[in-house]
């Protein structure tokens, strides 16, 4: 696949020229840049979120409420420890903490225990999340990275954020798996290609998938992999949960699922560098095989509309259509848009790692 307007963007151009100095890029490497480049990342420049596509707490109040009380009552679960970390992963504009934390308000000492951490890399995002909680009260501390969290009992909380994290992709050839690298043709148009040298040995490619069929793609998130590890360090010495929600099967499959999206419209990933919103599939089954061999006590992957309609969200949509009359048919399209089968529903899994011997967490 060829990007027509590959180095129409700033970056576009910058990492051209990497390429033509150093030779091809992983496809995590141009993932990353793509995302995250100080000065030229879509998600560094702030913009684009929300227009580019909307996600579940933007959907309705009702997500971030029912994950509110979700971890509200997973604080219980843990014994009410106080302090308490409720530590979210990406918070986007900040919608989901905002709804959520208002919900768990209600719950008696859960706001006098938490502390609200939250883990974002975008200075743009990071105020709009500041914006967002200060009129609740909340203050919440900005961190780097997970590893910078206190040492306390917490629950997390992140969706939407595995799918942005930097995929590597390999393709099975009858010589091996070969990496699919980003390089640039003839004209100077970025452009895919393949290492020269397949890989000497298969372990980095997810079991359920090392024999698939010639010509099969496969997606591997290095970064997911070290998160859970490190959550499993986390879970071991301090009781608590962690629930991820994102789009991907609850199995293993092959199949090139990098996109790219830039005002609402799929365009191919190597259109507009920087320009356009990168994300890719996440592996459940994979992931949860992995926090089952770190020791982690794990739930799910589970369909969100299951999840959600477990949490009672039918219920909460009928009180809050009995409260504003007036709203009744915008709750019926939220209420479907996350859970029916077609919609959100199956695409997306929800997963939960919590500490060893942990009792089954709400939902699943
Ligand atoms: N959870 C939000 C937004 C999802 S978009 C929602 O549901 O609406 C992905 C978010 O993750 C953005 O806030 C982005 O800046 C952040 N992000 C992505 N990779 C990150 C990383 N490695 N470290 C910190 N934040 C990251």
């Amino acid at each position: 696949m060829r990007g027509a307007s590959a180095n129409a963007t700033p970056l576009g151009r910058r990492l051209a020229a990497v390429i033509a100095a150093e030779g091809p890029l992983p496809v995590s490497h141009y993932m990353a840049a793509c995302l995250f480049d100080r000065h030229d990342g879509y998600y560094s420049r702030g913009a684009g979120l929300g227009a580019d596509f909307t996600t579940a707490p933007e959907i309705s109040q009702m997500f971030g409420e029912l994950i509110g009380l979700w971890a509200a009552q997973s604080w219980i679960d843990l014994g009410r420890p106080r302090p308490f970390s409720l530590i979210e992963l990406g918070p986007g504009r900040g919608v989901l903490m905002a709804d959520a934390w208002r919900a768990a308000g209600a719950v008696p000492g859960f706001k006098e225990a938490t502390q609200v951490l939250l883990v974002e890399a975008s200075a743009p995002l990071r105020q709009a999340q500041a914006d967002r909680l200060a009129p609740l009260g909340a203050a919440p501390r900005f961190l780097d990275r997970l590893e910078q969290a206190p040492e306390s009992p917490f629950v997390l909380v992140a969706n939407e954020f595995l799918d942005c994290l930097p995929i590597r992709q390999f393709l099975r050839t009858d010589t091996g798996w070969r990496e699919r690298l980003v390089g640039v043709d003839a004209t100077g148009a970025l452009a895919f290609g393949l290492a020269g040298v397949p890989l000497s040995e298969d372990s980095i490619i997810p079991p359920p998938l090392r024999s698939a069929p010639l010509g099969a793609l496969v997606e591997v998130r290095p970064a997911a992999e070290a998160l859970v590890a490190e959550l499993a360090i986390r879970l071991h010495q301090h009781p608590g949960r962690a629930l991820f929600i994102d789009y991907g099967p609850a199995r293993s499959e092959a199949g090139d699922t990098l996109q790219a999206i830039e005002a609402g419209r799929k365009i191919s990933p190597l259109a507009a560098p920087g320009l356009a919103d990168l994300s890719a599939r996440v592996d459940f089954q994979s992931l949860a095989d992995l926090g089952c061999s770190l020791g982690l006590a794990t739930a799910g992957p589970t369909g969100q509309g299951a999840w959600l309609q477990a949490l009672g969200i039918g219920a909460r949509a009928e009180r809050l259509a009995a409260a504003n009359p007036q709203r009744t048919a915008e709750l019926s399209d939220a209420l479907d848009r996350l859970t029916a089968a077609e919609q959100m529903g199956e695409l997306f899994q929800a997963l939960c790692f919590s500490s060893p011997g942990r009792s089954a967490p709400a939902g699943f």
